[in-house]
């Protein structure tokens, strides 16, 4: 609700300022007093509409708006002040003065909070990209994962236990080789379990992505990746 009654007052100081604005251009001259009403009609409008602006902005559940948000709308409400004192401080001199403090007030208010807005969507962007890249966060698994020689891509407990595997993972600390998590045996991720090496590859053909289990974190482009591995992988 309080976003249908924010709108009110936003649609009258709307009206207000389109009024004081038409009445501002129409002064003859603007090196002429602007009258006491129609400056604070002024102010007051510009005013409302950034308090009414902040409350919905408040009031909206926009990841947009979620972003810095009270370092966007502390200087709205700064400069809704600042306005209101306007007439105060200055008191009503010539048109042309007045209005040039409100419209530097009013641009300088805009303008501070594009940069916030950029700035913050930047930051943004540039965390999701870390996290998507996997490589960010605590995970020093895969930052010290070494290439690994692969001699045999075969799972030794397999074949010992006389079963198939799906596909197969080599440990990046020990170049252990076992079979993946599809595999009913699961021994790539037992090898982790009885010695905390985390960070795994997989030696699949085509594919080259590296993985730690503990922190759940997958390098998707693991360049590191021995080309001969993929064709042992298929013998
Ligand atoms: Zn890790
Ligand atoms: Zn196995
Ligand atoms: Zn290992």
């Amino acid at each position: 609700m309080t976003w249908v009654y924010a709108h009110l007052p936003l649609a009258a100081a709307l009206t207000a300022l389109g009024v004081a604005s038409k009445k501002i251009v129409a002064i003859e001259g603007f090196g002429d007093r602007i009258t006491e009403s129609y400056l604070w009609l002024l102010v007051g409008s510009i005013a409302t509409t950034l308090i009414a602006t902040a409350v919905l902005a408040e009031v909206t559940v926009s990841p947009h708006f979620a972003i810095d948000r009270p370092l966007r709308l502390g200087p709205r409400l700064v400069a809704a002040a600042a306005l209101l004192a306007l007439p105060v401080v200055v008191g009503f001199e010539p048109a042309v003065v007045v209005v040039s403090l409100v419209a530097g007030v009013t641009l300088g208010q805009i303008g501070f909070e594009v940069c916030v807005a950029t700035l913050g969507e930047r930051r943004l962007k540039s965390k999701m990209a870390a996290e998507l890249s996997g490589l960010d966060g605590n995970c020093q698994d895969l930052a010290a994962a070494e290439p690994q020689q692969v001699d045999d891509a075969v799972c030794e407990q397999c074949r010992a236990e006389g079963q198939t595997w799906v596909e197969l993972r080599v440990c990046l600390t020990c170049g252990h080789v076992g079979c993946c998590d599809d595999t009913p045996s699961q021994h790539a991720r037992a090898h982790r379990d009885e010695t905390g090496h985390q960070a795994i590859a997989t030696i699949e053909p085509g594919s080259n992505w590296a993985y730690c289990y503990e922190h759940d974190v997958l390098d998707s482009d693991w360049t590191e990746l021995d080309s001969e591995w993929a064709i042992r992988g298929t013998t």
